[in-house]
Parts: structure tokens; sequence; C-alpha cells
């Protein structure tokens, strides 16, 4: 019997295989008396030591850039201060060496998720180092990895960055968790690696090892049981090899298809258009201070020098709400999703946009890379003239912003007034148009893309472009689901940007249809009252 389990697609892709269970930590066995305070902290301080080494030994092997830099931060918080200090004071006060580290690492934990958005999804690396410095203090291995002997689907309740980092994706072909976000480190390293991946799966641990699964990273599905067949009517699409990397459909439309990239090493080994999202605050997520200036200028120039002559779409600082960065944490919000974010940031520090304003220009002004710059979270048309006004006095010619808030895309077409082009954000659209969290995942259903009343914000969007003769992209995750991409495409979206693993597919989707296909799918979608039935007028 065919099961099918929702979660968040954290990566895009599909994938087939059969399920193995990433084995549970050994547990925290009960209490001991100490005798000897000083012997038991030796103990601890060997085994905090011990782990330290270890992840470290792990980063500097990393295959990615982003793998590496996540194993330092986890690395460092291992070695932090604080975690000795409150292990050496818990068993002064009798607790045992894997205790006084369990609580320890407890209140940093709870810290986290006071603090909430991704600091809350780095509660898990906490987990994963109190698992590793416990087993270390009781003599006991962490669990491997499975090892099947044939290529599997890996679940787990979340993964750990230091696990994350041994994926071999020849093995491995893709990933299911209970818990995790979409920020969490599970995703940002699937991501980073192409690896099909969803996260916040209901049901997930109760699937027996050797089970067949697909799993649909781009829709959040997982079908438990023999992969379902595909309808006669719609042969699955493969991608053929590109002779031209532009996007286009079958009667030559073009439709740009860019790249999502948090930093330059995201693009190696990557052919694309161009860029159409890099999310700076990617970058300097564990910075304690405000990037240099010059620092800036270096990240920037990186990634406009993989891309000569070709479009990079630099967002700045989206700061805030899910994305806290420690040097602009607001701590006066009780409801920082609704707060100081994105854009809203200048009101309080403007300093730092100006300052992101001339790196991105400084940075542009040595490169051929057709630089634009837009900003997050813009909710008024007043919003969007003061930021081109900064952005061109800075030198910097096209200027945009993201389409994420109800209340913009309702007045698309005055923006479009004062901007040079839209780029809709779907993630967060959906979650102030639906008035849910982006994270969570028992709002899944509302948060599913083919909702009618997302479809028609994204489509007022589209048609302020058309009207008003001005791109408007798309590059919330739903861009890489290829049969939305059509529709996107028939409602007049000009650019399409995501995952760079999720481009053959999307392109193969627009070059199966004329423009006017998509259009007929797109009016056929619109109509639709219900996300089911928008699917099934897309003939999904
Ligand atoms: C979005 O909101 O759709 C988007 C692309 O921005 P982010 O996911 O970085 O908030
Ligand atoms: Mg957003």
């Amino acid at each position: 019997m065919v099961e099918l389990l929702r979660g968040l697609g954290a990566s895009a892709g599909t994938a087939t295989a059969p399920a193995y269970r990433l084995a549970d930590p050994p547990r925290l066995p009960l209490p001991r008396p100490v005798s000897d305070p000083d012997g038991e902290l030796d103990r601890a301080y060997a085994a905090i030591d011990g782990v330290c080494a270890d992840i470290g030994r792990r980063a500097a092997a990393a295959d990615s850039p982003t793998t590496a830099e996540i194993l330092r931060v986890q690395a460092a918080l291992a070695g932090d201060r604080t975690l000795r200090d409150g292990v050496a004071v818990a068993i002064r006060a009798g607790h045992d060496a894997p205790h006084a580290v369990a609580a320890v690492l407890g209140e940093h934990r709870s810290a986290l998720l006071a603090a909430g958005g991704l600091l809350a999804a780095r509660a898990a690396d906490l987990d994963d180092l109190r698992d590793r410095v416990v087993a270390r203090c009781l003599g006991l291995p962490m669990p491997a990895l499975p090892e099947p002997g044939c290529p599997y689907v890996l679940i787990a309740v979340d993964l750990s960055p230091a696990d994350a980092a041994l994926l071999d994706s020849a093995r491995v072909l893709a990933v299911v968790t209970s818990a995790g976000s979409f920020l969490s480190h599970t995703a940002i390293l699937a991501r980073a690696r192409g690896l099909p991946t969803v996260v916040a799966c209901g049901g997930a641990l109760d699937i027996a090892d050797g089970t067949m699964l697909t799993v649909d990273g781009t829709a959040g599905r997982v079908t438990v049981g023999p992969a379902r067949a595909r309808p006669a009517d719609r042969p699955p699409i493969r991608p053929a090899e590109p002779v031209d990397l532009r996007g286009q459909t079958a009667d030559g439309h073009p439709l740009a298809l860019l790249a999502n990239i948090g930093c330059a090493a995201e693009l190696a080994g990557v052919a694309v258009e161009g860029v159409g999202l890099f999310r700076t605050e990617l970058l300097f997520q564990h910075h304690v201070d405000a990037p240099t200036m010059l620092e800036q200028v270096e990240a920037y120039a990186d990634v406009f020098a993989a891309m000569p002559d070709r479009q990079v779409v630099v967002r700045t600082l989206d700061a805030g709400s899910d994305k806290p960065l420690p040097f602009l944490r607001e701590s006066d919000e009780p409801n920082p999703a609704l707060g100081i974010r994105g854009l809203r940031v200048a009101r309080r520090r403007q300093d730092i946009l100006q300052t992101q304003i001339a790196a991105i220009a400084a940075a542009a002004r040595g490169s051929t890379a057709r630089v634009a710059v837009m900003a997050p979270m813009v909710t008024t048309v007043a919003e969007a003239a003061q930021f081109t006004a900064l952005c061109r006095d800075a030198g910097l010619p096209t200027v945009g912003v993201m389409i994420e808030v109800p209340a913009a895309a309702v007045r698309s077409v005055e923006i479009l007034q004062v901007v040079d082009f839209l780029s809709v954000g779907t993630n967060d659209l959906s979650q102030y148009a639906f008035a849910a969290d982006r994270r969570s995942g028992e709002l899944a259903d509302l948060l599913d893309p083919w909702q009618p009343a997302l479809l028609s914000l994204i489509a007022l969007s589209a048609a302020a472009g058309v009207a008003v003769g001005r791109p408007v992209g798309v590059c919330g995750e739903a861009a890489a689901d290829p049969a939305f991409a059509v529709v996107l495409a028939g409602m007049g979206v000009t650019s399409l940007s995501m995952a760079p693993p999720a481009i053959p597919e999307v392109r193969a989707a627009l070059a199966a249809l004329t423009l006017d296909e998509c259009r007929s799918v797109a009016q056929r979608v619109l109509a639709a009252g219900d996300p089911t039935a928008a699917r099934a007028a897309a003939g999904m």
C-alpha cells in the first residue's frame, strides 16, 4: 500500500531508494555519586577536548566551504570557555561528568530556543554536541551512518553538521528528518549538495529499514511503498544536456534561469545564466560585529568574478526574525517576524545599509558582472523609492525590490514606477499572506505554494510587470518546482531563481511547452479552488 507523508521541502529534487535510519546516540545513564570531583572534571574536559578535535578534523577535511564553516562554528561552541566553566560548577555541585555536560548544554539550548529564528535552528547543533561529549564521557562510540551496501534514503531525527559532513552522495540519495526546519543545518548542507531533502516529516521515524521511499524535496512529500507510476500521458521530464544555458519555452520565449546562492563557493562547478538571489546575510550569520566595508567588498567581488558578463542580483542584508544576525539583534520585539527585519533594519541602522550598498558598488566597479541590487521585506512604495534613491546615489544603476509582503504585491504597479524590477519571494509571501510561520510543519498545508491566494498575489505582480514593461522574477523555493515554473511563465514572470541543482528539470519543463500553452495552464491553475485542484489543473 502506498502512503504519503508530508513535511517541508528543504532541498529540491526527487530520489527513490530503500530507507535506512541513523541509530540513536547513547542514552544518558542514571546519575552516579561523585567521590573525586577533580578526576570527574578531568574526565569531562578530556571528553570536550576530544569532541573539539574531532569536529575540527572534520572541518579541515570538509569538501565544501559551507560545511567547513558550519563545523568550525560547532567546534568553537565546544571549545567555548562558558561550557567548561559551567561544567566545573555543575561537577562541584555534585553532578557526574555526563550529567554536568548535559545540564550546561541544556541551559545554552534553552537560551537559543528563547531567542527564536536562526539561533533556535542552531539548537540541534548543541544537542549533537551534548550527545558527542556524553558518549565520550561514557567511552561509547557515536552511531555511524548506516552501511546497507546499496544507495539509500537516510532517515534521522535531525542531522548534525558533523554527520552531514560525512554524507557521500553516491551512497545517500536523499534525506528525511522528523525534526529540523528550512533553516536547520540539515537543510542548508543538503541544499549546498543538491541532495533531495524533506524535514519536519511526521511519521518518518516509523518507517522500517529497507522500505522503498520516493522523496520529493521540492514538494515536501515522501511516498512510502513502491514508487507511484507517472500517468501514461505525462512522460517523465528528462533534462537533456543543455546546448545553451538559457531558459526558454518551446517557441523560444526567454525566461532566465538563475541561481540562489549564499556565497561564491556555491558557484564552483555550476553552469548558470546568472545569480537571481545572492543572500548576503548568510555570509555574516556568525559575525559578532558588523562586517567591514573591505570584508564585504571582497565577498561580493568573489561572486561577481565567478559570473563575468552575467547578471548577479545582490540582496541587501535580510536580517531579523528567522535570520537574526548577532550584530543586529533586536531584543525588544514581542513578534520578530512582524518587526524590524529586512529593509526595516535601516530605520534603526541606516549606516549598515549604506556601508553595504557602498561595498556592492565598489565591488561592481571592478567587475564585468551585470550587478543589480534589491531590498528584502519592502512594504510600501515610499520604502521602495528611498531604497532606489540610496542605490542610485551610490552608482548602482539597476535597483529592484522583493515582493514578500501582501501589501507590496497588491501595489506592484505603483512600486514598479520607482524600481527597475521585482523579485517575488514566495517563502515569505506565503508566511505573511497566510499568517503561518514559514518553519511550521503543522501549517504546511497553508504554506503550500499551490494555494489559490498565493497564486493570485504572484499573478498580480507578474501582470504588473507585463503592464509596465519591467522584469518580474520569482526567487522563492516554489520557482524550483518544474510544474510551478510553467505556471509562472504563463503568468508573465521573466526569470526564475533557485538552488542550482533544480535548474535542469525546470529548463526541461519550460522547453516542453509554448508560451501560449504555459498561459493556458496558468489560467486553469488560477481558476482552481484549492491546491489539489490547482495541481491537477497543471497536470500533476
Ligand atoms: C523568500 O522569502 O521567498 C525568499 C526568497 O527569501 P528568503 O527565503 O531568504 O527569506
Ligand atoms: Mg524572504
